[in-house]
């Protein structure tokens, strides 16, 4: 039975499966790619064949156009088995974002996934994760630090509307990243029972209108843009995490700046970006569902890949089960992975025109 390591290798472009002709979530354009989810760090344009779930190549076409998102596109079912070159496999969901994906690879007896991004919490507007058992284990480590322990999401959005309630005369605006934190939050709230229409900064609408097409339910959600001056006392605003504190947010209503992200734990961090209120919302597995993650799974060995890759695998190891760090660069660079003063700076247009500014 040949170790993952010998079929599985790091290479410049990415993540390469030899025996299968292809890379995962490669960073420049390849002949054969398998995209995870359509995140921009993870779903780079250009490539020639891109396998995916539906709703990431979905996405993907709305983002970057059709031809860019691949020339030949593969949808692939939920457990659906494909053979690659010698390669079995099947794609089950993550749990990240709609349509985000674990890769799960078998060659000749041996078995390796490769989660991509993911979390353990329910999330109204994808499917849950599905752990896989196997022999090596590809896990993120965004907030794979003990600090890093995310309240329930329910709590985080009573602390928005009970705000809300207390500041009628004030406009909420809530920064969260267009791919999933921001379907996210409507659709939390919607549980909440919170039934007014959500308005939106321009550039959260698109991806907001591929989720309903999807089948993702939103309720009532009208443009910031249209609203007429002063209107927007007690309600609820989203927008970009670069525009919560730019002039863009200044003409609302004596706005009550909020910030829905995992980072937001780190009392310092809202406050350096201007943050009243943060809401500790990850689309990120925290440090305990990452070490469930990995007993749940049961592999032996887990490669670690962008984030604290060390506490991991030192946690990892005092449990018998062996880490390496992939060291793998070039993620984290569209959602909540990134540290929000890097953010800040990529994200310098006040409206930018898509959602990957
Ligand atoms: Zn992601
Ligand atoms: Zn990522």
């Amino acid at each position: 039975m040949p170790h993952p390591e010998t079929w599985l290798k790091v290479l410049p472009q990415g993540l390469h499966c030899e025996p299968g002709g292809f890379f995962i979530d490669p960073l420049r354009p390849v002949a054969r790619a398998i995209v995870t989810h359509a995140h921009s760090d993870h779903a780079r344009p250009g490539h020639d064949a891109v396998l995916a779930s539906a709703e990431t190549l979905a996405v993907m076409r709305a983002r970057m156009g059709d031809d860019r998102a691949g020339t030949v596109q593969q949808a692939i079912g939920w457990g659906e088995k494909l053979t690659i070159g010698d390669v079995r496999v099947w794609l089950q969901p993550a749990g990240h974002v709609l349509g985000s994906a674990q890769v799960a690879m078998e060659y000749r007896g041996s078995r390796a996934v490769v989660s991509g991004d993911y979390k353990r919490v329910p999330d109204p507007t994808c499917l849950p994760f599905e752990p896989i058992g196997c022999d090596v284990f590809v896990t993120e480590a965004t907030f794979a630090l003990p600090v890093f322990v995310h309240p329930t999401p329910a709590h985080e959005i009573a602390r928005l509307l009970d705000s809300v309630a207390l500041f009628p005369d004030r406009t909420h605006v809530v920064g969260c990243y267009a791919l999933g934190k921001c379907q996210r939050l409507i659709a939390l709230l919607r549980q909440a029972g919170w039934d007014r229409p959500i308005w939106l900064h321009g550039a959260l609408v698109a991806m907001c209108h591929v989720y309903e097409a999807c089948g993702v339910r939103l309720g009532e959600l009208r443009p910031a843009t249209a609203a007429a001056k002063g209107s927007l006392a007690g309600e609820i605003v989203l927008a970009p995490p670069g525009a919560i504190a730019d002039r863009w947010a200044r003409r609302l209503e004596d706005p009550v700046v909020s910030l829905a992200s995992g980072w937001m734990r780190v009392r310092q961090r809202a406050r350096s970006r201007g943050v009243e209120l943060p809401l500790v919302i990850s689309d990120h597995a925290d440090w305990n569902e990452l070490n469930a993650t990995l007993d749940e799974v049961g592999a032996p060995e887990v490669w670690v890949t962008h984030g604290r890759e060390e506490a991991l695998i030192h946690a990892a190891a005092a449990r018998g089960i062996r880490g390496r760090a992939l060291r793998l660069v070039g993620y984290g660079e569209e959602d909540e992975a990134e540290d929000p003063p890097a953010a800040e700076a990529a994200a310098a247009a006040p409206e930018p025109k898509t959602e990957d500014a």
